[in-house]
């Protein structure tokens, strides 16, 4: 299929749901520029830019860095890539005051977003898939439960009196069904955002990395926001 070249995109997704996979493949399709606020933030820290440095200011008092330097970021970015490049945010934006200000300064250039990409899996699918991960307590050796069983394994097969496995308490399912709710509670306003301008499509990330890729690629043709509802 022949994509379209130079698109504006925004891409979701939960913890656990395959995003930074589906970033980079659709980078390496697209030949769209990969903004990621993360990364964003770390180049303006490391640096000592400005705004890296007002961000300091609010990180070392331990309050948050206030929307105007992340907009501030982002629109300075965007503003380094050729329209016929195109672009696709991430981690951006995270409510509907960073959404309504990056419409604008598009709005400024003459530019728009032109797809929202939501990728959609269960949350139940989600815990599954990040409280699965276990350590050893004494090698460190990483192991996931038994396929079969559902259950971690009993102790570790690389220490000599089976080290003791177990689950970090980032990885346990009640932390990861907070992450996942307080994901939901912070994007579903912004998703609202671009539902009510019709660009958002729901794309179902629950099968194998190619067909999610797939779906994704589908969305970006027509009116993927009825393909995708
Ligand atoms: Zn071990």
């Amino acid at each position: 299929m022949t994509m379209p070249t130079g698109l504006k995109l925004v891409l979701f997704g939960p913890p656990g749901a395959g995003k930074g996979t589906q970033a980079q493949l659709l980078k390496e399709r697209l030949g769209v520029e990969h903004v990621s606020s993360g990364d964003l933030f770390r180049h303006h820290l490391s640096n000592g830019t400005e705004l890296g440095e007002l961000a300091r200011g609010y990180m070392n008092r331990g309050a948050l860095v206030p929307d105007a330097i992340t907009i501030g970021m982002v629109i300075d970015r965007i503003g380094q890539i050729a329209d016929a490049d195109g672009f696709m945010l991430d981690g951006f934006p995270r409510n509907t005051g960073q959404a309504q200000a990056l419409e604008s300064a598009l709005h400024e250039r003459g530019q728009q977003i032109d797809r929202v990409i939501h990728i959609r899996v269960a949350d139940d699918e989600l815990i599954r898939r990040l409280s699965n991960r276990y350590i050893c307590r004494v090698c460190q050796r990483p192991y996931t439960r038994d396929a079969a069983t559902g259950a971690p394994p009993e102790g570790c097969a690389d220490c000599p009196d089976g080290g003791d496995i177990y689950q970090r308490d980032d990885d346990t399912s009640e932390a990861v069904a907070n992450r996942i709710a307080v994901y939901h509670q912070e994007t579903a306003p912004v998703l609202d955002f671009y539902a009510a301008r019709g660009l958002l499509a729901n794309v179902p990330g629950e099968g194998a990395v190619a067909t999610v890729n797939e779906s994704v690629l589908r969305a970006l043709e027509g009116n993927a926001d009825e393909v995708f509802p």
